[in-house]
């Protein structure tokens, strides 16, 4: 994203130049109406794909203001939805239907509803679908079922045991606990404050919902920071103690105490009684994360990922509307809470592709936590020790204040990167790891200290031949290979989840023994590990874990306690670990990501072999990383062996400017898919016709994407290319609304695109 950003008057003429959804318009109705307080009609938002908010009539005696979640008639159903400003007049309130009931819950806050619609108009998403990221837990406007907590009688039991008698003695001086908490405290088992309850030596009482969430406390134990950190950890205390907007980057190696450094500023919004959120790209593995935070502030925050039950979900949206949650940490939906206010947003790793949202409403949630930061006047940190271009260009321009912590903390150092020639050494044959690795694995588990092997492809094999005939195993549903996963016994489609069980013999000419694996995946590298170091235990971490997310956990657990000698894992372990006895890195094909070629294909290799090389020696002497490669000129590669990450950037900025690629220009992508190929074409073709002409945006394409069929869709895509200045927006809704969607085809469009395919 490329807006600027740094006054609200410039947000609010972005806002205006984009044609699709009047925003300035819905504020002047917003002001409008809270002077009048009896309204007959009002536009009610509904969480669907419509083109805007309906009118609907205020029946008698319903008081409602901007921001009320309402139920209203839709159709033949009832559905929720919010109340977006005074009716439009369009249709005569006499043959408007009437808002059914005003729901119990907050009313949104007036920034976050200009966030929805500011949202909408940039990545041109109905506003429907972008108030639906808010209110995707439709138990919330239920009533809660009511939390109890047990309070003695003063009745003693006929029968008293040790245990009972704890369970009481904890209950003089508490207030009513829930049952789990209770028995917790007390040292017992939940069965023994149940039989307590059955003697009458305790009762249920009904908790305010404030009670069951503890608040972190912001003096609970500071570590002592050194100077360098000090002066940071001042500096955005102080940015968020000016309540205002400001967006701030937080730029220092892995291990150099960002994480304890944004602390501060946590802290200082808490003092201020503003609340905090903390956006990760990968919550459900932050175990770690999450130990260092309650040591810090003296509790655990809220969390907000997937994986929460439905009642943990009501509960979480409940306490953030009602103001109660001071502190969570969330993945990129968490963006979408209803918080009435924010006092400072993190984006730590701000440079993750995990932030962008690919499906639905298609956005960037580090850009966009930016914008609600600036609509709700709170501060942003961005932090990384691989900041995007993006940021990196922001801040070079001043726009955003960079704070750097230079070097690691305590006895850790930045890891030595060196590169292995691998058209000099090649492993040897049927082997993937050249001898250089080998001896560096040994020796650090000679010194009692683990090691890493990083290749960013789960399973086996990417791909299958038939040495008989050439068969190659592709998917039925996409333009895919089936990857191999040998302990599961099967093939996979990594773009549909199809799967089949591997073959005994070719489908295609019957030859049995001829099927063979072609390239490694992490099983492979791991069947190589094994077999080399028989006596080491070995550990794979990638997302195809048996035990899932659980054992995900466990592993890494294991990992950190020093219950494994050799890692081999995808992208996930470059992620935020810390695992203080790892001292070297392997990595098995440091060209992998650099062949595709995409606008940001060494930028990210080079974020994330940095991140993996930096997971070696942050607890130990000597830290080291080895790259093997086929081309050890390339640029990327040269750069992390230099570490000279600032000259890797500023080349890389060059070259994008000069190519007006982002953050200079701007791209946009539409992505049409159909059941039929034919169908697709024809809708490809006639939009192609109807290009508008703009001197600053160029349309290139239509062509046949990357990946041409995906669960048995045909797809084509558009690339825009268009100058900072330009109105992407209102050229791509004025284009789409001159060729109307139709039979199966579907058309998405993608504002910054990250993916090509
Ligand atoms: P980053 O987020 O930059 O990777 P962390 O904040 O995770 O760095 O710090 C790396 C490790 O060093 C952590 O275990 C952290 O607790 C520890 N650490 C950092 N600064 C200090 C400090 N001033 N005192 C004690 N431990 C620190
Ligand atoms: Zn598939």
């Amino acid at each position: 994203m490329h807006l600027k950003l740094c006054n609200r008057r410039i947000v609010t003429a972005q806002a205006m130049r984009l044609q699709n959804f009047v925003v300035a318009a819905r504020l002047a109705f917003h002001l409008s109406m809270r002077e009048s307080a009896d309204m007959q009609s009002v536009s009610v938002l509904i969480p669907l794909a419509l083109p805007g908010p309906y009118d609907y009539a205020v029946p008698e005696g319903l008081e409602l203001v901007r921001g009320d979640f309402v139920r209203v008639p839709l159709g033949p159903r009832q559905v929720n939805g919010v109340v977006w400003g005074p009716g439009a007049g369009d249709v005569a309130p006499a043959k408007l239907k009437s808002v059914l009931a005003h729901l119990d819950a907050p009313a949104l806050a007036d920034p976050l509803m200009q966030f929805v619609d500011w949202v909408a108009a940039y990545v041109l998403a109905p506003p429907g679908l972008v108030l639906r990221q808010i209110m995707r837990v439709p138990a919330a406007f239920e009533p809660e079922k009511p939390v109890f907590g047990y309070q003695a009688t003063g009745v003693l039991p006929d029968r008293m045991t040790p245990a009972r008698q704890r369970v009481l003695d904890v209950m003089l001086d508490t207030p009513p606990l829930p049952r789990p908490e209770l028995a917790r405290l007390a040292g017992v088992s939940a069965s023994v404050v149940k039989g307590l309850f059955e003697a009458g030596a305790l009762q249920k009482t009904a908790l305010q919902p404030s009670l069951t969430r503890p608040r972190p406390d912001p003096n609970f134990s500071r570590v002592q920071l050194t100077p360098d950190q000090e002066g940071v950890a001042t500096a955005l205390a102080d940015a968020v103690a000016q309540q205002d907007f400001g967006v701030h980057v937080l730029d220092g190696v892995t291990g150099s105490g960002k994480t304890e450094v944004y602390f501060e500023a946590i802290a200082r919004a808490l003092e201020a009684g503003r609340p905090a959120l903390i956006l990760l790209p990968e919550i459900s593995l932050t175990a770690q994360f999450l130990a260092r935070f309650e040591r810090r502030f003296g509790c655990a925050p809220a969390l907000w990922h997937s994986g929460l039950t439905p009642a943990e979900r009501r509960r979480t949206w409940r306490a953030v509307a009602e103001n109660r949650v001071q502190v969570l940490v969330g993945a990129r939906s968490a963006l979408f809470l209803p918080w009435p206010d924010l006092g400072v947003i993190i984006v730590d790793e701000e440079h993750d592709g995990g932030f962008k949202q690919e499906d639905g409403v298609v956005y960037n949630a580090r850009d966009m936590a930016i914008v609600r930061a600036q609509l709700t006047g709170c501060s942003v940190i961005l932090s990384s020790a691989t900041p995007s271009l993006e940021t990196f260009v922001n801040a070079r321009q001043g726009r955003y204040q960079t704070h750097r912590l230079a070097a690691r903390h305590g006895m850790g150092e930045l890891p030595d990167i060196e590169l292995v020639d691998m058209r000099a050494t090649p492993p040897a044959r049927g082997t993937w790891l050249v001898p250089q690795i080998s001896t560096a694995m040994e020796a650090a588990m000679a010194r009692g200290e683990q090691a890493l092997l990083f290749l960013n492809r789960r399973g086996y094999a990417p791909l299958t031949i038939c040495r008989a005939c050439g068969h190659r195993y592709d998917c039925p549903n996409c333009d895919a290979w089936m990857v191999e996963h040998r302990f599961r016994r099967q093939l996979e489609c990594h773009h549909c989840g199809h799967t089949r069980p591997t073959p005994e013999a070719c489908d295609n000419c019957g030859a049995a023994d001829e099927l063979v694996a072609c390239g490694p995946g992490v099983e492979r590298i791991t069947e190589e590990v094994t077999a080399r170091f028989p006596k080491a235990r070995a550990a794979i971490l990638s997302s195809d874990h048996a035990g899932g997310v659980a054992g995900i956990r466990q592993t890494i657990k294991l990992i950190a306690e020093g219950g494994v000698d050799i890692i081999v894992g995808t992208q996930i372990v470059a992620k935020g670990h810390h695992f203080p006895k790892l001292s070297f890195v392997g990595v098995v094909d440091a060209d992998l990501g650099l062949g595709n070629g995409d606008l940001r294909a060494a930028e990210r290799t080079y974020q994330m072999l940095s991140q993996v090389a930096g997971r070696a020696g942050r607890e130990t002497t000597g830290g080291r990383a080895l790259l093997q490669t086929h081309m050890p000129e390339h640029p990327v590669l040269q750069a992390l062996v230099s570490g000279d990450r600032d000259a890797f950037l500023e080349r890389e900025a060059e070259a994008r400017e000069q190519a007006a690629m982002p953050p200079f220009g701007r791209l946009g992508a539409i992505i049409i898919s159909a059941t039929d190929q034919q169908e697709g074409l024809a809708f490809v073709t006639e939009l192609a016709r109807k290009t508008p002409a703009h001197e600053h945006v160029r349309v290139l394409g239509p062509a046949p994407a990357p990946i041409a069929r995906i669960r048995d869709r045909y797809r084509f895509r558009f690339l825009l290319k268009a100058g900072r200045q330009a109105p992407l927006q209102a050229f791509i809704s004025q284009w789409l609304s001159a060729a109307p969607r139709r039979g199966s085809i579907r058309i998405s469009v993608d504002i910054d695109p990250y993916s090509f395919l």
